[in-house]
């Protein structure tokens, strides 16, 4: 454990209760995600989302088609996609 580096949220958690870090570090398997947890995961993925689509309309730049190209079949846009039909 010489190895760890100690990070910002770990002296916000300390400040909480001592034993979150030591939960942390020393029984890291046994964390508990808990619905505030997945909250924040979850809008921290919405905001990538959006900053994706940010990205994409401000420079114009064209993203690749989905995975399954079966939904092209019934775009209304297929027409515009001369690359992937
Ligand atoms: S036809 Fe074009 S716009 Fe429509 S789903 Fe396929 S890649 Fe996307």
């Amino acid at each position: 454990m010489s190895d760890w580096l100690l990070e910002v949220t770990d002296l916000k958690q300390y400040t909480f209760c001592p034993r979150i870090v030591y939960y942390r570090y020393c029984l890291p398997r046994i964390r508990l995600i808990t619905y505030s947890m997945e909250e924040g995961i979850r809008s921290h993925e919405e905001e990538e989302t959006r900053e994706e689509l940010r990205n994409i309309v401000e420079n114009e730049i064209m993203p690749s088609p989905p995975n399954s190209l079966s939904r092209c079949v019934t775009c209304e846009f297929r027409l515009f996609c001369n690359d992937v039909i």
